[in-house]
């Protein structure tokens, strides 16, 4: 199937094959014929699966350009606002239809002068519910999407999303997508939806196969370590390390920049203007590791993420899934790996049956294996790179005093130097050790499996000096708190 097959008219067709669109994803081909056929859709499938073209593809193709509002997109988050207006806006430009953006933490009045313009409006639900009460807009849109459901109710904005609905016509086309379908999303859907059809990308297709999912046993205190030692193996292209808390993306930031790497770190804490640029230094490649919270990375879509790592593991199967979706995008591969201790065990267990699929366990690279695995890429390297007049005049330099065995030997010594690595040689549990945990993990089933504020680091502690049971506490509630934060502020 193609776009082509797709009623949808030329303009958007044209802006399909743009963007370099060739084949529509599954969930696509289920939605953009249902959403063009008038019908509201509760749709499911994995992030990463193109679900903005799935539902705003259909929404634009069926719109008037008339200067009214006729699409309404409620988002989770400003950075998820600015980034499905940006698709909505590429797919929309050649057909005059304008895109505004509505979130909280920026001055009313240029959002009001777009809206006014807009035939998008993509918001945040404090802001729009904010704009609504206060009167300062009426928009009476044929389309109303909510999108990332589940991050919404998440994030605690299930009456702000229904006290939203009650300002918008009745006579509306209602579309609801979600990464995953927990029972309070069902019964919003009951409530919003009318005779919605469904949409259910299967597990197989919804989990996305193009990731590679990986997890490590350590010790609790190995984690840095073990972090570093993997970051070096795997040379990534870009990666994501998730925190559980915002401590902890400030500690991990400067821990990797002592390593050498460029990283920056991403927290609900920051100030907006901050997160954008922070957002854009990492798209655009001037930092190659982003270390953030759940919330501060929400649906963030930035290309080749080629990693994303999970430093401890997530809270539950649901980050999990929108963690590990930040890299496998857009039909690229990516590898997602986990940092468990041997009791968090049972969590891998859980998450792989909740997500219907097969996480694959590795041991660490020593620190001997790592020297050897980047020494064969040199030689490689070296073997692949062209030589250049300036070498052959340096050669030619240096052969005045030295041999040409001699030049080689130093030359090779010069290149050796930087492959140099830290850590101890042996990091966590090695194959066998690991096949007892997991035997254990399944038989004994005494202890509980997740010990969230438990796994506190202990050289996290030496450099923290200082860090009190206070902070640990309040650490341990920060997940709400970044939640509450991001929500007050819209
Ligand atoms: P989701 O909302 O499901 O997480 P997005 O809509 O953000 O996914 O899409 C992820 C990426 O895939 C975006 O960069 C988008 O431009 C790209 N994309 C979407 N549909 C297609 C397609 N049919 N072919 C190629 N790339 C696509
Ligand atoms: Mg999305």
């Amino acid at each position: 199937m193609k776009f082509i097959d797709f009623d949808l008219n030329p303009a958007i067709q044209q802006a399909v094959s743009d963007a370099g669109f060739k084949e529509p994803s599954p969930v696509q081909k289920e939605a953009i014929p249902l959403v063009l056929d008038g019908h509201d859709i509760i749709a499911q499938a994995q992030t990463g699966t193109g679900k903005t073209a799935a539902f705003g593809l259909p929404m634009l193709s069926q719109m008037k350009a008339d200067g009214s509002v006729e699409g309404l997109i409620i988002v989770p988050t400003r950075e998820l606002a600015m980034q499905v207006s940006d698709e909505i806006f590429r797919f929309g430009k050649s057909s005059n239809l304008r895109t505004a953006t509505v979130y909280g933490g920026t001055p009313y009045r240029q959002q009001l002068e777009r809206i006014k313009q807009a035939s998008v409006v993509v918001a945040t639900p404090g802001r729009l519910q904010d704009l609504l009460m206060s009167k300062r807009i009426k928009i009476d849109p044929k389309f109303v999407v909510l999108d990332e459901a589940d991050e919404m109710l998440d994030m605690g904005f299930l009456d702000e999303i229904k006290n939203i609905f009650t300002f918008l016509p009745k006579d509306r086309q209602t579309l609801m997508f979600s990464a995953t379908m927990p029972k309070a999303i069902r019964k919003l859907a009951e409530q919003i939806l009318k005779e919605p059809k469904t949409v259910s990308i299967t597990k197989s297709e919804s989990t996305n196969t193009a990731i590679n999912q990986l997890y490590y046993v350590v010790q609790d205190r190995e984690r840095d370590d073990a972090l570093v030692r993997l970051i070096d193996y795997k040379n990534p292209t870009k990666c994501i390390v998730f925190c559980r808390m915002k401590k902890e993306v400030d500690r991990l930031v400067s821990h990797l920049t002592s390593q050498g790497f460029k990283v920056s770190g991403l927290h609900g804490d920051m100030e907006q203007k901050q997160r954008e640029v922070t957002i854009k230094g990492f798209k655009r490649g001037d930092v190659d590791i982003f270390v953030a919270t759940d919330v501060a990375a929400r649906g963030l879509d930035v290309n080749d993420v080629s990693h994303v790592f999970n430093y401890h593991i997530p809270f539950d199967s649901e980050s999990y899934v929108h963690r590990i979706g930040r890299t496998g995008r857009a039909g690229k591969s990516g590898e997602a790996i986990t940092l468990v201790t041997p009791n968090e065990l049972r969590t891998i267990k859980k998450i792989e049956k909740d997500v219907g699929t097969k996480m694959t366990t590795e041991v660490i690279p020593t620190r001997q294996e790592l020297i050897d695995t980047k020494g064969d890429e040199l030689l490689m390297k070296i073997s692949q790179t062209e030589v250049t007049s300036k070498a052959i005049d340096m050669v030619k330099t240096l052969q005045h005093d030295l041999d040409i065995v001699t030049i080689a030997h130093l030359l090779a010594s010069m290149i050796q130097e930087e492959n140099s690595f830290s850590g101890k040689d042996k990091i966590g549990f090695d194959l066998s050790e690991i096949k007892k945990l997991l035997e254990k993990a399944y038989t004994d089933r005494g202890n509980s499996g997740r010990n969230r504020g438990r796994n506190r680091s202990n050289s996290s502690s030496r450099r923290r000096n200082g860090s009190s049971d206070r902070n640990r506490s309040r650490n341990d509630s920060n997940r709400s708190r970044d939640n509450n934060r991001s929500r007050s502020r819209d």
